[in-house]
């Protein structure tokens, strides 16, 4: 038997409507806490600036329904018409095992599939200041044209309510300072991590 055992890892969601500022906060609190982002598969077209197998896996349709069919997925969800994205199983998996922060950005629909596989988790919802901010936002970045963003935003504001409604997420958080945001997320994340070592 290990001499020391290894701590059971804990699985953190982070989701947020696009625009909100998740992607940063996520690699921010990976950084901080010494995390494992896990890096999801997604037929989604690779953007400039996407690096493969960093940021994504990118596949075509047919390996994304081979993998979903092998049960290689732990969750996936269509969120956009035609692009499907989804988290691999065996990395989360591992890295549990390990005892590492494993953290998964998704959206809620793909929280909601993992909540009922794994009740143990952490999640994490960010929310725009407002909605006018977050539109404002979603131009700003100028990777799409208007009506993407429009597309965009209308999926953020019911992501917002469904978020709300389903009862996965333990905290919500306002993004309107991107270090602040940081900070709080981490000092949950932590707080979560010392309750849990306490009770074990
Ligand atoms: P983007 O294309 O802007 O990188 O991501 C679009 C949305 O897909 C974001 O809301 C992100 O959280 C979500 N997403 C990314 N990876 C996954 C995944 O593996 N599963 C699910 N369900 N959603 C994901």
């Amino acid at each position: 038997m290990a001499k020391n055992p290894p701590h059971p890892g804990m699985l953190l969601i982070i989701s947020g409507p696009s625009g909100v500022g998740k992607t940063t906060i996520t690699h921010e609190v990976e950084k901080a806490l010494n995390g494992v982002f896990s890096v999801s598969m997604t037929t989604r077209p690779r953007a400039a600036g996407d690096r493969e197998g960093v940021d994504y896996h990118f596949v075509d349709q047919s390996e994304f329904d081979r993998a979903r069919n092998a049960d290689e997925l732990l969750e996936w969800a269509e969120v956009y018409p035609g692009c499907s994205y989804g988290t691999p199983r065996r990395p989360v998996e591992e890295a549990l095992r390990e005892g590492k922060l494993m953290i998964l950005e998704i959206d809620v629909a793909g929280a909601e599939q993992v909540k009922r596989k794994m009740h143990d988790i952490f999640a994490v919802f960010v929310l725009p200041p407002s909605e006018e901010v977050l539109l404002e936002r979603l131009r700003k970045r100028k990777r799409e044209e208007e009506a993407v963003i429009q597309r965009r935003f209308s999926k953020a504001l019911s992501e917002i309510v469904r978020a709300m409604e389903c009862g996965v997420y333990n905290e919500f958080i306002v993004n309107d300072d991107l270090g602040k945001a940081v900070e709080k997320v981490v000092q949950l994340v932590t707080r979560e991590l010392h309750l849990r070592a306490a009770r074990r």
